[in-house]
């Protein structure tokens, strides 16, 4: 290998001290004699952060400061290098993987941002380069130009790059070079987006000129409500007995009549906004979610699992169902977070069904609003071991699965989930120590 020098400025070495680790995985190494690898990469990134304004100058002062000497000639062949441009690439995918072994993800606690990478972008232009060539010369004008005229379309196009901060792993890398405009001018970042990424896809179906994707149906063993039924014709529905009536309360509540008239129940839970309500919903009644992928290729995920999974799927939802049952007592809470805007701050629902007095088959499901729903296992399990009876609310209040409750909480939060809870627990009491 080459003999390569760590940088004598314990600041540097500091600095640059992951690339060694990067290189060493480079699926593109080269021993070089001449200039070596870790040389080469070295002094781009001393370049980038140098002040200077030339390759020239830029040589002169790593060998009057630093003490490296590069043949001007070989170190600018060296940057038209393919090999070395593809070394680059991998080096820098591998500090990619080494910056997000070594720094914890910010916005790993945020459930709603789980799944998407998440970038700040911005562009930088700079000065052309003085054996940069002319902007391509326009056709003569008309009118004779003035000298400031002619000295601007003289002027050389600047280089443009945009760079991209990864906000997950924090590693920067470059996006795109900008590309020169019909009329001149610098190209803007948009245009650069649409132009590197954003692709219309190729078919775009409306889900809602689905006929069969809409309606309620019910029979002796479940209810099956299809996605782009609305949560207005849900609540409208005659079909909501049993376990379903839940159903009613849960759309009443959800924001105001223009949102309820349009929002569906398939949006509602594939949205993957971890505030909306009916994900804890079908999970506490146990629901079946049904998908169908592009190839007509069915599958099923009870609602839990689908949640688990933090909502992720590349399919379509069609319907969901709910077993029918006689016997299950149901409650449901919810506190709004704000006055304004109806957004729920948190909801819970519990169903458990009465032997006796004993509460068994429980199930808290929980919307804490900033992860997916999940069920309150601890809870569960303390119920049902419990008799209905006085108290009971309040007592259970020592048993709960805490970091539910407790993530990214105000302690007026974390209170109105303790009063939700509490009283959740005393009316399910209440309605069977009353039952005839
Ligand atoms: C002001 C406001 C207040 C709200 N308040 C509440 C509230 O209090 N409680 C509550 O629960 N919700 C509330 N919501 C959310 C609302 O109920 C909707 O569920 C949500 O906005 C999604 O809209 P949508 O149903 O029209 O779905 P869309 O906007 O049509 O879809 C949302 C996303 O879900 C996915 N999607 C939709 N349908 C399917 C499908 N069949 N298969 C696969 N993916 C699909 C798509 O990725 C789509 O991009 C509120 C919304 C607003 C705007």
């Amino acid at each position: 290998m080459a003999n390569y020098q760590a940088p004598n400025s314990p600041v540097l070495a500091r600095f640059i001290a992951p690339l060694t680790d990067a290189y060493s995985g480079s699926q593109r190494k080269y021993d070089c004699k001449a200039l070596g690898d870790l040389d080469f990469l070295e002094s781009g990134i001393s370049r980038c952060v140098s002040a200077v304004t030339s390759g020239r100058d830029f040589l002169q002062q790593l060998a009057d400061c630093v003490g490296k000497l590069f043949e001007v000639t070989l170190f600018f062949k060296a940057l038209k290098s393919r090999r070395r441009l593809a070394n680059l690439i991998s080096v820098n995918l591998n500090v990619a993987r080494l910056l997000r072994s070594r720094l914890a993800d910010p916005f790993a606690e945020i459930g709603e941002l789980s799944g998407f990478d998440i970038y700040a972008g911005d562009g930088h232009f700079h000065e052309a380069a003085c054996h940069d060539p002319h902007k391509p010369k326009k056709p003569k004008p008309a009118k004779k130009k003035t000298n400031g005229e002619r000295q601007k379309q003289a002027k050389k196009l600047q280089t443009g790059h945009f760079f991209i901060l990864g906000m997950r792993d924090h590693h920067l890398r470059h996006y795109a070079l900008a590309e020169p405009r019909p009329g001149g001018g610098n190209e803007h970042d948009m245009h650069v987006l649409k132009r590197k990424g954003a692709k219309t896809p190729e078919h775009i179906v409306s889900l809602s000129k689905i006929s069969d994707l809409k309606g309620i149906e019910a029979n002796e063993d479940g209810l099956t409500i299809k996605t782009m039924t609305t949560i207005d014709e849900l609540f409208e529905s005659l079909l909501l007995d049993d376990n379903f009536k839940v159903l009613r309360t849960v759309c009443r509540n959800i924001s105001t009549q223009p949102i309820r008239n349009m929002a569906t129940v398939g949006g509602n839970l594939t949205c993957r906004y971890t505030w909306t309500e009916m994900p804890a919903v079908m999970t506490g009644l146990e629901a079946n979610m049904h998908f169908i992928d592009t190839t007509g290729q069915k599958n099923t995920l009870t609602a839990e699992d689908f949640y688990k999974n933090n909502a992720k799927t590349d399919k379509i939802l069609t319907h969901v169902t709910i077993k029918r049952d006689k016997t299950a007592s149901i409650v449901y809470r919810r506190v709004k977070k704000t006055a304004y805007v109806d957004i729920p701050l948190l909801s819970i629902i519990m169903k458990t069904s009465f032997k006796g007095k004993r509460f068994t088959n429980t199930k808290v499901s929980v919307n804490n609003c900033v992860a997916f729903a999940q069920r309150d296992n601890v809870l569960e399990d303390f119920l049902n071991t419990q008799d209905a009876r006085e108290g009971l609310g309040q007592e259970a209040l020592d048993h709960l699965n805490e970091s539910i409750y407790d993530k990214r909480s105000s302690d007026y939060k974390k209170h109105m989930f303790r009063v939700s809870i509490k009283n959740a627990i005393n009316e399910l009491v209440e309605q069977q120590l009353t039952k005839k």
